[in-house]
């Protein structure tokens, strides 16, 4: 079954003379479970692509469907709903809020939809995260690798059907990014989630089950990758 549907979707920013087409009538599929790697050129439409999945902009023309769901059909309170109960997001800024713990801005998404947090997932989470000893840091007490890794559980901590990650070890050293990806890797074996990764690293993106190409608004799949 797929999970992921993108129909014949563009994205043009601005208008007239200074009109840029990101993303010209772009269409594929992505079943459950699979770990599809987004490389391209910087300015390509990746992080367009990426954002318009997660429902964090709106297309000029095409679907997005996830799950059987029409995002684009939902009004704004639903979409956030369902974002939040659907949707992991890792992005390149750690986004953690300054304020709360790193257990607290784990569970923060769960503890926004007024849900009870698994106690034992979080436990889990922090062990293969390799946190437990940090779970009452501040953000602003841990390294970048750490923040990073804080942003991964969050993204995970709700079990996300979709994780949706731009770049994500783009700030981390190569040790770090390997754990990062093994880790992805696990999560979306364990619990058969879906991720869609937008990275520069060719290492990442050979360890992925398919390689989609973003070349100047246009998509391409270049196949399955894993041996
Ligand atoms: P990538 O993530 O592959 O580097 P983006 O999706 O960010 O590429 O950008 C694709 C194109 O759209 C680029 O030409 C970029 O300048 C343009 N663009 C992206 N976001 C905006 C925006 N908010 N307003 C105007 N142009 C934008
Ligand atoms: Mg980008």
């Amino acid at each position: 079954m797929d999970l992921l549907e993108v129909k014949e979707l563009s994205k043009q920013y601005g208008s007239g003379d200074t009109a840029v087409q990101a993303l010209k009538n772009v269409s594929f599929t992505v079943p459950k479970g699979e770990f599809v790697a987004i490389v391209g050129e910087s300015g390509s439409g990746k992080s367009t692509l990426l954002n318009l999945i997660g429902g964090l902009d709106t297309p000029n023309n095409g679907k997005i469907y996830i799950d059987g769901n029409d995002i684009f059909s939902m009004n704004d309170n639903a979409m956030t709903v369902f974002r939040r109960r659907n949707i992991g997001f890792i992005f390149q800024a750690f986004n953690l809020l300054p304020e709360l713990s790193v257990e607290q801005n784990i569970m923060f998404p769960v503890l926004l939809d007024y849900q009870k947090p698994d106690k034992v997932y979080l436990e889990e989470l922090l062990d293969i995260l390799n946190l437990k000893e940090r779970r009452n840091h501040l953000p602003g007490q841990l390294s970048g690798g750490q923040q990073q890794r804080v942003a991964i559980g969050r993204a995970l901590f709700t079990r996300p059907s979709l994780i949706l990650a731009d770049e994500p070890t783009g700030n981390l050293d190569s040790a770090n990014s390997r754990e990062v990806i093994a880790l992805l890797k696990e999560a979306s074996t364990k619990y058969e989630q879906t991720i869609i990764m937008i990275t520069h690293n060719m290492n990442i993106s050979r360890s992925a089950d398919r390689i989609l190409n973003v070349s100047d608004g246009v998509v391409t799949d270049l196949g399955r990758c894993r041996e």
